[in-house]
């Protein structure tokens, strides 16, 4: 018998959270480190919402336990949002809030996925996925993009990935850590084929409404309605309303598997925290211009970083195409000696830019994708601008 269970035992340490806790030390100790590690806004949350939860938390019908399945005000605020932004036809009893879109991904895979099942997951993908698979038994099949390919998967790929056993597909756009945002045709091609092969949609919608330049986010499940009885929308407020701390996400699906992740839910973490829930009405009810002020600015950042990037010689890098995200290649420049050092892989050059040039950024092997480094650009102008300084000096 282990003293960790098997399960538990196997997780591995998120890296993305493990580069910017060290990247945090570092700066507690009073070094100057400049962290493109995690992935968060660098926005407050709107006064508006931070009012509403204030109002909230004054209101002592908020200090109780609320429905697992979460405020009735609220689901039917999601319900409502996923219809007019997603385009997916759907009612409040389909909704199930969760703390922060991380545990929809959870639930969605406890829910759905028996032990022996495989799940097509392409990558580059957010590294939280493969263990929320394997935690509920199942095994995270890996289809790898190319940059070439803008780290887009094609049916092909996918249709050659697939066996008896594929019960479901990640499908994220924008993408984390790849920023990269699929067009129409391709997410409608991709949903036939799922839809065509009895294969489950798992729809990540966190970055929606962070698109850039001529790209915009499409619902594959809003374009496919054929897809509402295999399709599960995992969303939440924390990327479009800078609201990371708050942990309020959801997951949005057909009834029968909605059920199984309410029960789930109801015996693990009950109701999200009320004040959160109000907060997230308010945001859903409020408009879109704080995001619309916030993406422009991360617009204009990514386009700098992008160009500092791939002036980098051994750097080449995507340009950005929605989240707040680069994610280049480095692959270039390992092998190299730099600083009395020679990084043979991304882990070792993410460890070197660490403890020399004060940058935190995180490995692509985190990502499934060795050879690149994700570096958010939710930061500030002046962060780019030293950091990547920092970066080409210690380069060259
Ligand atoms: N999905 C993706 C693709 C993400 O990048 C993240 C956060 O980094 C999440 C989900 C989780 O978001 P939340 O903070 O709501 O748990």
């Amino acid at each position: 018998m282990t003293r960790v269970s098997r399960r538990a035992g196997a997780i591995t340490e998120s890296a993305t959270l493990a580069v910017d806790s060290r990247a945090k030390e570092l700066r507690a100790a009073g070094e100057d480190v400049i962290g493109f590690g995690a992935g968060e806004p660098d926005y407050p949350t709107p006064e508006h919402i931070v009012v509403a939860a204030v109002e909230a938390a004054r209101d002592p019908r908020n200090h109780r336990y609320s429905p697992s399945a979460g405020l009735p005000e609220l689901r039917l605020a999601i319900a409502e949002k996923t219809r007019r932004e997603s385009g997916v036809d759907c009612e409040a009893a389909q909704v199930l809030v969760t703390n922060g879109a991380k545990h929809a991904l959870y639930e969605a895979m406890q829910a759905l996925v028996d032990p022996g099942d495989e799940v097509l997951l392409p990558a580059p993908y957010w590294t939280t996925y493969p263990e929320a698979i394997a935690l509920a038994g199942g095994e995270p099949v890996i289809v790898p993009t190319t940059e070439a390919a803008e780290f887009r998967v094609t049916v092909d790929q996918l249709e050659t990935a697939r066996t008896p056993r594929t019960k479901a597909l990640f499908f994220v756009s924008p993408g984390n850590p790849s920023g990269t945002v699929y067009p129409p045709a391709e997410i409608k091609a991709i949903g036939r084929w799922a839809h065509e092969n009895g294969v489950w949609v798992v729809a990540d919608e966190i970055y929606e409404h962070l698109t850039y330049g001529k790209r915009e986010f499409t619902s594959m499940p809003g374009l496919l309605p054929e897809l509402a009885d295999t399709a599960l929308i995992l969303n939440g407020v924390a990327k479009t309303y800078a609201m990371t701390g708050w942990r309020v996400g959801w997951i949005v699906g057909p009834l029968d598997v909605m059920k199984a992740a309410i029960n789930l839910q109801s015996h693990s973490t009950s109701n999200v925290g009320n004040v959160s829930q109000r907060a997230a009405i308010a945001a859903l009810e409020g408009g879109l211009q704080a995001v619309t002020e916030m993406r422009a600015a991360y617009e204009r950042r990514g386009a700098r970083m992008y160009e500092l990037l791939s002036a980098i010689p051994g750097v080449t890098c995507m340009e950005p195409q929605g989240a707040f995200y680069c994610f280049p290649s480095f692959e270039g420049v390992l092998g190299r000696e730099i600083g009395g050092r020679t990084p043979r892989n991304t882990i070792e050059l993410a460890s070197l830019l660490l403890d020399e040039a004060r940058v935190a950024v995180v490995p692509g092997e985190a990502f499934g994708s060795p050879g690149y480094v994700r570096m958010t650009f939710a930061v500030s102008d002046a962060d780019i601008e030293e950091g990547l300084q920092r970066i080409a000096k210690l380069l060259a």
